[in-house]
């Protein structure tokens, strides 16, 4: 077996490990491989490898990757898109996980052909480095969004804490999930919230226990350019 093909197989015993250990069933968590700081030739391994759903960063990289890949991935954005770029990668994904300004949302209904699916990005951890919406400003964003019909708040997003500390993240990660069924709870047609995207290669065995749907795993899963390819 190939690095890759066990770094893959290692992930997924963990995923139903974490799934078996707070009784979830594995379908409902989706991986998707943060290729972001790996080439193109390691993102088609990964895609041949069985691994469809592909995220990167900066819109220039995504439509580099995607030229050269092109079928069979579904393409997640997970950077700080910036409204100018909008216009250049909107059309090209299936997935946004930042959304957290409505001068975004105003360009995405500006320039999207289609309903994108949006999670909203929240700061659950206060940490002023992190982009996202404060959990108190997520109530009137979301209803805010209601009026730009081009976008579909599909989830909410979060990047926990860079730090060692088990209960913190996992104490993250329980917020998120109250936020998320609060909002889902409220059935809007806008944004139906039914999905969690959190959990990288350090935390996304407890994101997984707190319920993640979408899991966006980086260096664990495609490894260092620096290693060189197998
Ligand atoms: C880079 C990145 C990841 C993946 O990080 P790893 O620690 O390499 O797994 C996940 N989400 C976002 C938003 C990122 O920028």
């Amino acid at each position: 077996m190939s690095n890759l093909t066990e770094r893959i197989q290692k992930i997924e015993n963990e995923i139903q490990r974490a799934c078996e250990n707070s009784g979830r069933s594995r379908k409902d968590v989706e991986v998707v491989a943060v290729t972001k700081s790996v080439s193109t030739v390691r993102a088609n391994e990964v895609k041949e490898a069985g691994i469809i759903q592909l995220a990167e960063n900066r819109a220039e990289e995504l439509l580099v990757k995607q030229e050269a890949i092109s079928e069979g991935v579904e393409w997640h954005f997970i950077g700080n898109l910036q409204s100018r770029k909008v216009r250049d990668i909107i059309n090209e994904i299936d997935f946004l996980h930042s959304l957290d300004r409505i001068s975004i949302a105003k360009e995405i209904q500006k320039r999207a052909k289609k309903e994108i699916n949006c999670f909203i990005q929240v700061n659950v951890s206060g940490e002023s480095s992190k982009s996202g919406i404060t959990p108190e400003e997520l109530d009137t964003f979301v209803s805010d969004l209601k009026s730009y019909d081009k976008i579909k708040v599909i989830g909410l997003m979060t990047m926990a804490p860079n730090i060692e500390d088990q209960e913190v993240l996992r104490t993250v990660f329980k917020d998120m999930k109250i936020l998320r069924d609060r909002l889902m709870a409220q059935q809007l047609t806008h944004a139906p919230c039914t999905e969690l995207s959190m959990g990288m290669s350090n935390d996304f065995v407890i994101a997984v226990e707190e319920g993640a749907t979408y899991v966006r795993i980086g260096t664990a899963l495609v490894g260092a350019e620096s290693e060189g390819y197998e």
